[in-house]
């Protein structure tokens, strides 16, 4: 026997004329309009009245805000990932040494325990922090490791992030005046828009005009107001003698306007444990 199901618009069309005016009317008699999917409460109307007729205009729950906040962030942050992954999935820009580099397979030794306790907290509260990190102290300390660490845990919960091996981005600029296939630009672009940089081993080697014009600057201007961490091996000291010429003694930042925005934006953290290479070395004698 054949049932006759009704379906709902014909059964809303079955109702008395009366029901089916509220039904689509902009001002329903009744006091809540549905529940919260998240919470569970009752979601009720405000009332306005306007030119003289009263209106009910539906009031959305927090959570149902908060939750397409929190959508729309995680929404730009994956986009945002895959344009620095469009740009660098070409480009080997981490030593190979720190690939794989952790928190948990970071070494403490005497002395670097003030910058892995700051570097596990600037990861664990990444939202709230409003500064980045200089860790400068003796190469091979573990300075980049730890970077290199808070970089990787970031990036595995959805940030995007970047690390840039100062060597690396400085021989990849020299090499773009040649090659047309290398985008410096999109490079410091990406470099400027990710969540968190990490600009290792920032201060080696010498400092040209070139570099200072289309990377340097550009990268380290741009990042004002966002978080960054550095490495270096020079002291603050040094490392504005480094920005400030080249090594030929030409003036390139003379002004000191790299190493400001640094400070305006960073805390310097001396790492003082000595290197882990020589501390190694040292246990093979
Ligand atoms: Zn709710």
């Amino acid at each position: 026997m054949a049932v006759n199901l009704l379906k709902p618009e014909d059964m809303i069309a079955a109702l008395p004329e009366s029901i089916t005016n509220l039904l689509y009317s902009d001002n329903p008699p009744w006091t809540h309009w549905g529940c919260c999917i998240h919470c569970r409460k009752f979601l009720s109307y405000n009332e306005y009245t306007i030119l003289g007729r009263t209106r009910k205009f539906k009031i959305h729950c927090d959570c149902e805000i908060e939750h397409d906040r929190q959508q729309k962030i995680i929404e730009e942050r994956r986009k945002k990932t895959l344009e620095v992954q469009k740009v660098f999935s070409r480009l080997n820009l981490i030593p190979d040494s720190l690939l794989n580099a952790g928190f948990k397979n970071f070494q403490t030794r005497p002395g670097s325990e003030k910058c892995y306790d700051i570097a596990k907290d600037f990861y664990r509260n990444f939202e709230n922090e409003q500064m980045g990190y200089v860790f400068f102290g003796t190469p091979g300390n573990g300075k980049s490791h730890l970077s290199r660490a808070v970089q990787r845990s970031l990036d595995a919960d959805g940030y995007p992030t970047l690390f840039l091996d100062w060597p690396k981005i400085s021989d990849l600029a020299r090499k773009a005046i040649k090659d047309e296939k290398i985008n410096i630009g999109a490079i410091v672009k990406a470099a400027i828009d990710v969540d968190l940089l990490v600009l290792d081993d920032i201060g080696t080697g010498h400092l040209t005009d070139y570099e200072f014009k289309t990377v340097a600057f550009p990268i380290i201007n741009g990042r004002q107001g966002k978080k960054t961490l550095f490495t270096s091996n020079l002291s603050p000291d040094r490392l504005e003698e480094w920005f400030a010429r080249d090594k030929d003694n030409r003036p390139l930042d003379v002004d000191g306007r790299c190493i400001d925005r640094i400070i305006g934006s960073c805390k310097f953290v001396l790492n003082k444990a000595t290197s882990y290479r020589r501390e190694r070395a040292r246990i093979i004698e």
